[in-house]
């Protein structure tokens, strides 16, 4: 056994992994500057009260917390809101509105790893601060399925939500608070039958508590037309017609509501919504995001604001599993030299490719011929040039193409054209 281990829940990603990632990363960064948000990066760690701010004494928990050198309660991020909205108070308050925003980072969070589940992973996400509500859950919503579109991730559901309506829901249960706030995070869970068992001991209304489970248990289609026939009636179910309405208009038809999209966080303000992509079991949430208020919980101004954040590592894992083709980096050409005499004319040939944007590498370890083939194959080069004494004397060189064996001879100054 190797005598140092990499920490319990974190990976190592080889080059191969990483090309994918790469990849994977600019694509969802080309939709974010698509729809006009610009990317923005802040410090990993912050203030422990930040978090605390944010999201309660209970997620220091979670955190990977300690002091520094100079005292201070330092944290790792556990995600990205809370650093981006600070921010935001900081220095971009005058800025015109709206701000749009994204950040792609690592983020640590100390829990039980399994499949999907690490202490440091990666999230892209993006937020959008200062305009109408409506406008806006509607242009960020759009951008995470777009972004999902770009990438070929078909197979996902967006369940979309309304605290208003939840809550209105809730509040008819005449229950104490700290029950409320229990109520909220079994119906985010689903798990209703719990729910209606605490709900018993806190002699919830029967009524209030049935109509509560009926609403939260409605899918798809059933969970859209009782928007619909609700919309003249209440405001957020009015508000969440208008959204969908909005989105197919995006070219996003196939929305769903859920009332029970809950987000268990309490400066969550209305619309919320999940992303998940099914594939995936257990840890299948994608995304995550909503109407949020933090900017005055931080010492600004109050606005209105909605973000989201897609976990970057689970989108990997169900883009492998939905088959989606994602590449990994190639190398165009491998040259190599036969005999001394070709070395100087290869590392010239290397040197153009290179310069002319054609990735290239060269044997550097005076493989033989039938050698340097197999360590060509097993790289996946494309192509392989043989340098030797015959292309010496023409100013030629021989491409290989190794994917289908052919075999060709090429005048020196036209490799480019071959290519
Ligand atoms: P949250 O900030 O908890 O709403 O998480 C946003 C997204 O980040 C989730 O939907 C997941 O896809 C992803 N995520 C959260 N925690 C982890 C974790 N420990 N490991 C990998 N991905 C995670």
């Amino acid at each position: 056994m190797p005598e140092f281990q990499r920490p319990r829940g974190t990976r190592d990603f080889g080059p191969e992994e990483m090309a994918r990632r790469r990849f994977v990363e600019v694509k969802m960064r080309e939709t974010a500057r698509l729809f006009g948000f610009g990317e923005v990066m802040t410090p990993t760690f912050e203030s422990t009260e930040l978090f605390v701010a944010r999201s309660g004494e209970g997620i220091v928990d979670e955190l990977y917390a300690f002091e520094d050198k100079g005292n201070r309660k330092i944290s790792l991020r556990p995600e990205l809101t809370a650093s981006v909205m600070r921010f935001y108070v900081n220095e971009m308050q005058s800025l015109p509105k709206p701000v749009k925003i994204f950040y792609f980072g690592n983020c640590f969070r100390y829990e039980r790893p399994q499949a999907g589940r690490y202490r440091e992973f990666f999230q892209l996400g993006a937020e959008l601060i200062g305009a109408p509500s409506i406008e806006s859950d509607a242009e960020v919503i759009a951008l995470a399925l777009a972004t999902l579109k770009n990438l070929g991730l078909e197979d996902v559901a967006v369940r979309i939500g309304h605290l208003g309506v939840l809550n209105k829901f809730i509040k008819d249960l005449k229950i104490p608070e700290n029950t409320e706030k229990e109520a909220r995070k079994l119906v985010d869970k689903r798990d209703f039958e719990v729910l209606r068992i605490i709900l018993d001991g806190a002699q919830a209304n029967d009524e209030a508590t049935a109509r509560l489970i009926e609403l939260v248990s409605l899918e798809g289609e059933e969970a859209n037309s009782r928007a619909r026939e609700e919309a003249g009636s209440d405001k957020s179910f009015g508000y969440l017609t208008n959204l969908l309405d909005r989105l197919k208009a995006y070219g996003f038809e196939n929305c769903q509501l859920d009332f029970g999209v809950a987000r268990g966080l309490d400066y969550y303000t209305g619309m919320v919504f999940e992303i998940d992509a099914p594939s995936l079991g257990a840890e299948k949430q994608i995304c995550g995001g909503g109407a949020y208020t933090l900017a005055d919980l931080f010492g600004g101004q109050e606005v209105n604001s909605t973000g989201y954040a897609f976990g970057f590592d689970r989108i990997m894992l169900a883009l492998e599993n939905s088959g989606v083709n994602v590449p990994s980096q190639n190398l165009e050409v491998y040259i190599l030299p036969i005999g001394d005499a070709a070395k100087t004319v290869s590392i010239g040939i290397l040197s153009e490719l290179r310069n002319a944007g054609i990735s290239a590498d060269m044997d550097l370890m005076g493989r033989n011929m039938s050698k340097a083939m197999k360590y060509a194959n097993n790289i996946g080069a494309e192509n392989v040039i043989l340098i030797g004494e015959k292309e010496l004397a023409d100013d030629s060189v021989t491409i290989r193409n190794m994917k289908s064996g052919d075999q060709k001879k090429c005048p020196k100054n036209k490799i480019k054209d071959y290519l």
